[in-house]
């Protein structure tokens, strides 16, 4: 389903992203780990159009990674939201950004509204449909914003740390939820994390992106030429 291959990304003369060669399959669940700054945030604009890589490319099911195509189906750590517009409008907001509409206050499209309901009750939102992203707890944002993702049906669901900002409680709630809607809407994720424990509980699968390489004695060093991918492991299925 995504295919990257021979990918480097330089900002000016500095190396972000080296050789990284990577293919997921539909409905795998790839978790990403590694140190802040090796590229990970880089590495998930690259598959979603906003930026081309310096050299190599970028594909899903076969065609160029374009932005249009997977908007919005990327989930971040938080701001996700607008705060003036109601949870029901931020679903939506794909759909009437896709249309050239949403500044238009006196928009409306009845389709859409139906499907955000849909969405919102996949997220076990429904009652929050009129109120705005303030009047919730982060957790329920978080699922604000996976709604308004899945909403647009990326082919690959994108996510930044969605849960780093969460409380243990509410962390584990959203982790369990997400397993649930992977394996009910047979999604396919890619999630970025910093937490070791949470990528080993969701993944099929775990990266670990790092610019640390180990030279032929098996020694670590500091390369700094940008992140590469150094692990790519299966991981058991977690039971549901
Ligand atoms: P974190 O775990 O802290 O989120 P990350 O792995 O997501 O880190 P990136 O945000 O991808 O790291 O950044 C990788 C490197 O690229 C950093 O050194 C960063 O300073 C640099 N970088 C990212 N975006 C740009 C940009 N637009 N222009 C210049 N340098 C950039
Ligand atoms: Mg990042």
């Amino acid at each position: 389903l995504l295919q990257i291959e021979d990918v480097y990304k330089q900002y000016g003369d500095k190396q972000v992203l080296d050789n990284i060669d990577l293919s997921v399959r539909k409905g795998e669940f790839c978790t990403v780990v590694g140190p802040s700054g090796c590229g990970k945030s880089t590495l998930l604009r690259l598959i979603l159009g906003q930026e081309q890589p310096t050299s190599g490319k970028v594909e899903i099911a076969g065609a160029p990674a374009l932005l249009p195509d997977l908007s919005r189906g990327i989930v971040y750590q938080r701001y996700s939201l607008f705060p003036n517009r109601t949870v029901l409008d931020n679903v939506m907001l794909g759909k009437t950004l896709t249309q050239g509409q949403w500044w238009n206050p006196w928009y409306r499209n009845k389709a859409h509204e139906e499907e955000a309901m849909a969405m919102l009750a996949q997220v076990r939102l429904a009652d929050a449909a009129r109120k705005y992203p303030h009047e919730l707890s982060g957790g329920m944002q978080q699922r604000v914003a996976i709604a308004q993702a899945l909403i647009m049906k990326p082919p690959i669901l994108l996510m930044d740390e969605p849960f780093g900002a969460l409380d243990p409680d509410t962390r584990a709630d959203l982790q369990v939820h997400l397993l649930e809607l992977w394996e009910k809407e047979q999604l396919t994720v890619f999630f970025v994390t910093h937490d070791m424990h949470e990528a080993c509980l969701l993944g099929t699968r775990l990266l670990v992106l790092s610019q640390y390489y180990s030279d032929d004695r098996g020694d670590r060093h500091f390369a700094g030429r940008g992140g590469k991918i150094v692990a790519d492991h299966p991981l058991p299925k977690v039971a549901t």
